[in-house]
């Protein structure tokens, strides 16, 4: 499949790895929008959360508990944003589901 995060996945493609365990894996974004900037991705190709049903969502709640450990150890706990885009209209460029992790500068609301 020619999935660019897949292939993050497979170490075909290097990465700035942050974490990783059977299920996800975290690395830094490799075009930052701010001081600290990673996604966190699934290990199983799952679209966007568009595809999140029964049978899938498990990985959707480990991902929130891997931010949660992760922000802590980068020491930005205190403030930071989460974010998935989805489809076109959404901003989203690569068809692998994944969850920016913002922190380290002052966040607008609303974002654009
Ligand atoms: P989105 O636009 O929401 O689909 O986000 C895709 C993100 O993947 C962007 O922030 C890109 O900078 C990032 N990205 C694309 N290729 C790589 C790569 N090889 N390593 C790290 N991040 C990447
Ligand atoms: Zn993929």
């Amino acid at each position: 499949m020619d999935c660019i995060f897949c292939k993050i996945i497979a170490g075909e493609i290097p990465s700035n790895k942050i974490y990783e365990d059977e299920l996800v894996y975290a690395f830094h974004d490799i075009d930052p929008k701010a001081p600290v900037h990673f996604l966190v991705i699934p290990k199983e190709h799952i679209r966007s959360v568009l595809e999140i049903n029964g049978t899938n969502s498990a990985v959707v709640a480990h991902i929130y508990e891997v931010i949660a450990k992760l922000v802590k150890e980068l020491d930005v706990k205190d403030g930071y944003r989460v974010v998935t885009n989805v489809g076109e209209d959404g901003g989203q460029t690569v068809d692998h589901m994944h969850f920016h992790v913002l922190a380290k500068r002052n966040l607008a609301w609303p974002p654009g």
